[in-house]
Formats: structure tokens, sequence, C-alpha cells
């Protein structure tokens, strides 16, 4: 397996991750996206690594969840010292906001999943709330504490996977875009793009919501479907809050330099990255709601990005069928970033003809749809 030239099409934090562990392994991966790297979803999202869904959903996704949650802090260290970009991975725990019997039926009955797969949890009353936040709203009722959620800021942590490929000499093509495939039979033989050809060994797609698209042009149809989320960022004080909060209006994670992100929407809407008055001040409202002191702070930012979601909410990972070398890692929808450690190390281990550290068979392009988990 020595040698091969392997092209990723897609340079988000999926097809980056993917690549950095293809680099580790000996290969010089060639990355082609169709515009600057790591601007699409992976740059547009929050960052916030928890495992309240996958062990609300349990089975395999849990466990690739987990292998990428425990994978993280060792890795973002190694990217961290290898590049010298900080993409600032915190340990800084979450708390799920109850104000009224509604939501602490919700959170209760999502506890009672969770705790039976493992996640640790705590319910905290007032009082104890206070003693970890000092700004939240005085209407709150209890709130369900996970001392194990964490954050990254995807967008510092794709620019240190893209030194890191630099400086290891990956061939990194921005602003290429993959229009066409050289195929010959059941064998790709390298891409057609908006510059030329290339030639590869193995054809990985990751080109998050559209994936669909690319493999559209193969007459292949797997379903990958772009769900806008739009976001709100706050300028406020370093300090003011600490934990990521969870409610049912908005979500919030605090940077380490006093911004606050507010997201997120899941609308489908088509390729369409525009943001709304409507969601605007939805989240802006919810904001205040969990953390009053806000509607002092400065909204200095909105924006949004569109996730990719294929045929359920589990990703796509492993060779297309019916043929001997396209490969997918894709439809990552709400996880794309929790993931990315996991993804890479195990499609790596797939591409170069390992067995996988996990049975990829849930997550084939052709299994059958998982059920939506109702909350
Ligand atoms: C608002 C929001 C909040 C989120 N919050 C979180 C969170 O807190 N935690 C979490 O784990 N996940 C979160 N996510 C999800 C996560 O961001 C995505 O799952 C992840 O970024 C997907 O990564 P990707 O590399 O597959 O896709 P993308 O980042 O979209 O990258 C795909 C790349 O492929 C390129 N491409 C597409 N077609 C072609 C082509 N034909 N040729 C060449 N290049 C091509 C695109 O230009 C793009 O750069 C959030 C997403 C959003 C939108």
């Amino acid at each position: 397996m020595k040698n091969q030239k392997i092209i990723i099409i897609g340079g988000g934090i999926i097809g980056l991750s993917i690549a950095e562990q293809l680099l580790r392994r000996g290969h010089k991966p060639v990355v082609l996206d169709k515009g600057p790297f790591a601007k699409e979803a992976s740059w547009a999202g929050a960052g916030y690594l928890d495992l309240r869904d996958a062990a609300h959903m349990g089975g395999d996704f849990l466990k690739l969840c987990r292998l990428s949650y425990d994978l993280f802090p060792h890795w973002v260290e190694r990217m961290k010292q290898d590049s010298g970009i900080d993409p600032e991975y915190l340990l800084c725990g979450s708390l799920g906001l109850v104000f009224n019997g509604e939501e602490e039926n919700v959170i209760k009955h999502i506890e009672s999943i969770t705790s039976f797969n493992g996640l640790q949890s705590e319910w905290l009353t007032p009082q104890a709330i206070r003693r970890k936040e000092g700004h939240l709203s005085d209407k709150l009722k209890a709130a369900w504490y996970l001392p194990q959620t964490c954050q990254v800021r995807s967008p510092r942590l794709a620019q240190a996977l893209l030194r890191v490929l630099e400086k290891g000499k990956a061939t990194l093509h921005e602003n290429e875009e993959v229009r066409g495939f050289i195929r010959q039979g059941d064998k790709i033989l390298g891409v057609k793009t908006s510059s030329g050809e290339i030639e590869g060994d193995q054809v990985l797609l990751a080109g998050g919501a559209w994936t669909g698209g690319l493999l559209d042009i193969l007459g292949i149809p797997l379903p990958m479907k772009p769900i806008r989320g739009q976001v709100v960022l706050f300028k406020a004080e370093p300090g003011l809050l600490r934990h990521v909060l969870f409610s049912s209006t908005a979500y919030l994670v605090p940077r380490l330099d006093g911004r606050i992100y507010v997201g997120s929407t899941q609308e489908e809407v088509g390729f369409d990255k525009s943001t709304t008055k409507e969601a605007i001040e939805k989240l802006t409202q919810g904001a205040y709601r969990a953390l009053p002191i806000l509607e002092k702070a400065e909204v200095e930012a909105t924006w949004s990005g569109l996730r990719p979601k294929g045929v359920d909410e589990l990703p796509s990972l492993g060779k297309i069928p019916g043929l001997e070398n396209l490969w997918i890692a894709s439809g990552h929808f709400t996880h794309g970033i929790l993931l990315s450690a996991g993804t890479g190390h195990l499609m790596a281990q797939a591409l170069l003809g390992e067995k996988p550290d996990l049975d990829l068979g849930s997550f084939a392009p052709d299994r059958k749809p998982v059920q939506p988990h109702l909350v």
C-alpha cells in the first residue's frame, strides 16, 4: 500500500483530517477544494464536542463518537505542537437549562436513555448553578450538568491541519473544482477538475453537502442534503460565561476571548446560505433568555453554514459499492467536528488496507437508513 496516490475531494474538516492521518502514515495525499479550504460547514460550526445525542442514539454511532471524543485531546495537542496554531480545545462542561416543566420532561427523558448508555451527568439546583455561572437567568428552575462536554474552534483546527499538511508536503489545491471522473469499468483512474486532470490510485469523496452532486456525475444515487444552520456571534467580556449552555431555544458556546457563539437553526432550504431576520431574532432572544447580561453586548456577526445530511443521521464511511477504489466520508450532519478525529483515523486505516479499529459496517453507504432519534 506504499506510495499510493490518494485524491481527496473536499478540504473541509473531514477531508483534511483524513489527509493528515494519511500523512502521518507516510503518504502524501492530494486534497482538492472548489473554494478556499475549510470555509463551508467546517468554518461555520460551533465545535462543541458532546456525547448527548450519541448516547441517546446508542449503538455503533455512540461507539464512533466515543472513539473520536477519546482521540481528540492527544490529536489536537499534537497538531498544536506541530503547527504552532492553538485550536483552543477546552474541557468546559455544559449545562442543559430548565425553565419549565416541559423542558424538564424532555431532559429527564434524554437522561434516562443517556445514563443507561454510560453518560455521566448531574442535576443542579439554582444555587448550585449560580456557583458555576454567575450571570445565568434567575428564572432557571434547574440545570442538567454534563462535565465531559468539550469545545474546539473549528476554523483554527482546520488552519492547524492545513499547516501540518503543508509542512508534510501534501498536495493542496484550493479553487480547483472536481467536475468529473476518469473511469475505466469499475475503476476510477482519476478526476477531471476545473484546471485539468489528476490521476490517482484511490479517490475519496469528502465534499460535505455537495457530495451527492459528485455521486450524481457517476450515476450513483446517494442523497446528501444541505441543512442550513444560522448563527449569531456576540462580542462579550472574557469569563462572562464558561460552560456551554443548551436550551430549548438556542445553545451558547463561550470562547476564551469572550466571544459567545449562539446557534442554531436546522432548515432544509437547498444551498441557500443567507441568514433570515426571523431566525437571527429567535436565536438572539434565546441567548438573552439564558444569559440576560448579553443584552448589553454587541452582536458582532451572523452567518450560516450547510450541514451535510445523508439518508439518516449517520455519516457514510467506506467504499462506494460497485467501484473498486472510490470511497466516501460524508454526511456527518451535526457531528462532523466531533467526528473529525475518528473519521480521519478510521478512514486512513480503511484506505490503506488495515482493519479499522471500529467496524464501519453500520456506516456503509448502502446501509438501511436508521430511524431518526426523536426527543
Ligand atoms: C451552524 C453549524 C453548527 C455546527 N455545530 C457543530 C458542533 O458544535 N459540533 C460538531 O461536531 N459539528 C457541528 N456542525 C457540523 C459540522 O460543522 C459538519 O458536520 C462538518 O463541518 C462537515 O465537514 P465536511 O468536511 O464534511 O464538510 P464541509 O466543511 O462543508 O467541507 C466540504 C468541502 O468540500 C468542498 N467541495 C464540495 N464539492 C466539491 C467539488 N466538486 N470539488 C472540490 N471541492 C468540493 C467544499 O468547498 C467544502 O470546502 C455544525 C454545522 C453548522 C452548519
